[in-house]
């Protein structure tokens, strides 16, 4: 099985790179951002529980995101590989991850994270906020407070993959063509 995690703070591009790679290796795309979405919409229990988390910018607790996306995984048992976009987020995931993914004999091939700086995620972010309707996207406090726990959360993963030797830095900034053939190149060496 092919399984990535593709990496980076809000704003870094990993949704549009994740559409984008899915066919070209025939993987599945589990954004957590999105079935958290996905159940607002819907108004369930885990929506409602998840909104008053993502309204703040702040991440939904680990109990109930990991419960949520071994669900997803198991529900796709003829996947070939996986993109997991969003997720771990936070050290307790990524063990969780890393263990949940091994009592299947499987593992992560690599993390993929893309590297933008902060004040493009910014403007990336507010732009997108226009058009995606996400009320997240659209203010500049709830920005600021997703990078922040990006930076004192999630940024550490880095650490966790490099020690696996697992980790793989890749520019985001440019076309998105041009993004798309560097994390390709990198997948390419995985196959
Ligand atoms: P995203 O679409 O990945 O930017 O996620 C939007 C929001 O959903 C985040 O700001 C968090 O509130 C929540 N969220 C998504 N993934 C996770 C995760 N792995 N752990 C905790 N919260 C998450």
């Amino acid at each position: 099985m092919l399984n990535l995690v593709l990496f980076g703070p809000p704003g870094a591009g990993k949704g549009t790179q994740s559409a984008l790679l899915i066919d070209k290796y025939n993987l599945v795309h589990l954004s957590t951002g999105d079935i958290f979405r996905y159940n607002m919409k819907e108004n369930t229990e885990l929506g409602i529980l998840a909104k008053s988390y993502i309204e703040k910018g702040a991440l939904v607790p680990d109990e109930v995101t990991i419960a949520m996306l071994e669900a997803e995984v198991n529900s796709n048992s003829k996947a070939k590989g996986f993109i997991f976009d969003g997720f771990p987020r936070t050290h307790k995931q990524a063990e969780a991850l890393d263990t949940f993914l091994a009592s299947k004999g499987t593992a992560i091939s690599a993390m993929l994270a893309l590297e933008v700086e902060v004040e493009e995620l910014v403007v990336r972010l507010l732009e997108r906020g226009k058009s995606s309707g996400r009320a997240d996207d659209q203010n500049p406090k709830i920005i600021k407070n997703r990078i922040q726990v990006y930076d004192n959360e999630t940024a550490i993963l880095k650490d966790y993959y490099s020690a696996q030797n697992k980790f793989v830095g890749v520019k985001g900034v440019g076309s998105i063509t041009d993004i798309t053939s560097s994390l390709c190149k990198e997948i390419d060496t995985l196959i």
